[in-house]
C-alpha cells in the first residue's frame, strides 16, 4: 500500500470520481473534499501529503484555501482548475501553490505530477535528516532539539537570535544578502528590518565570538549581508 495520504478537493462529483479511482488503482490513500471549508478542516485535521485543489469551489476561491493553509502548513498543492489562462497560474502559484494542472486533464500527466511531488519531498526529507544536527568548530546547532551549543555549553539565544543562527547555519560558507535573511526571518524586507536585523545579529555575534578558539562565526560584508565561515 502506498503511503502517500492526497486530499482531492473538488466540487464536480464526476472530476472528484475520476480522480478517486485512478489514485485508488495505483494504492494511494486519499481524503475528499467538496468545499472551502472542509478543505482546511480535512489539511488542518488529517495532515495530508500532497493536496490536489480546484479553484472554483463553492463557497470560496481555492485562492484562498491555499493562503489558508499556508498560514501553518507547506504541503505541496497541486492546483485542477479550468481556468487556463496565466494569469490565473501566476496567482495559484504566487498564493503558494506547487504545480499547476489545466482541465480537462489527462489521469497519466496527473498521475506523473504526483510522482514527481512524491520525489521532492522524499529528497527534502532526507536532506533534513541528514543535517539534524550542524556542527562548525566549537559551535553546534541541533535544528530538531531547537538548541545550540558553544564549546559544550548551551548558548542562550532569543527566539530570532535563534532562527539567524540557523539560517546561517544551514548556508554555511554563503554570503546571506539583507533582503534573502530578513525575508526568511520577518517574511518581508522593509527598510526597518534591515536595521532590526543588525541588532540582532550584533548581539547573536557578541555570544558567539566568546568561544575559546577566539573564531569570528559570522563575517560582515558591508552593504551585502552576512555569512557565516565554514570551518
Ligand atoms: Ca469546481
Amino acid at each position: 500500500m502506498n503511503k502517500t495520504l492526497i486530499l482531492v478537493v473538488e466540487d464536480d462529483k464526476s472530476v472528484q470520481n475520476l480522480m478517486v479511482t485512478t489514485l485508488r488503482a495505483h494504492d494511494y490513500r486519499y481524503l475528499t473534499a467538496v468545499n472551502a471549508e472542509t478543505a482546511v478542516l480535512e489539511a488542518s485535521s488529517h495532515n495530508p501529503d500532497i493536496i490536489l485543489l480546484d479553484l472554483g469551489l463553492p463557497d470560496a476561491d481555492g485562492i484562498e484555501v491555499i493562503r489558508k493553509i499556508r498560514t501553518w502548513s507547506n504541503v505541496p498543492i497541486i492546483i485542477i482548475s479550468a481556468r487556463s489562462e496565466d494569469k490565473d497560474k501566476v496567482e495559484a502559484l504566487d498564493a503558494g501553490a506547487d504545480d499547476y494542472l489545466t482541465k480537462p486533464f489527462s489521469v497519466e500527466e496527473l498521475m506523473a505530477r504526483i510522482r514527481v511531488t512524491e520525489r521532492r519531498l522524499a529528497a527534502t526529507l532526507c536532506g533534513q535528516m541528514s543535517s539534524a544536527v550542524f556542527i562548525n568548530g566549537s559551535l553546534k546547532v541541533d535544528f530538531s532539539a531547537g538548541c545550540a551549543w558553544l564549546d559544550e555549553k548551551e548558548l542562550h539565544l532569543t527566539p530570532i537570535e535563534y532562527k539567524l543562527l540557523c539560517l546561517l547555519s544551514k548556508n554555511a560558507g554563503k554570503v546571506l544578502t539583507h533582503t534573502f535573511i530578513t525575508q526568511n526571518i520577518w517574511g518581508h524586507s522593509w527598510e526597518n528590518d534591515v536595521a532590526s536585523l543588525r541588532v540582532f545579529m550584533a548581539t547573536l555575534r557578541k555570544k558567539l565570538d566568546k568561544n575559546k578558539d577566539g573564531v569570528q562565526y559570522i563575517q560582515t560584508h558591508v552593504g551585502v549581508g552576512y555569512r557565516m565561515i565554514k570551518l
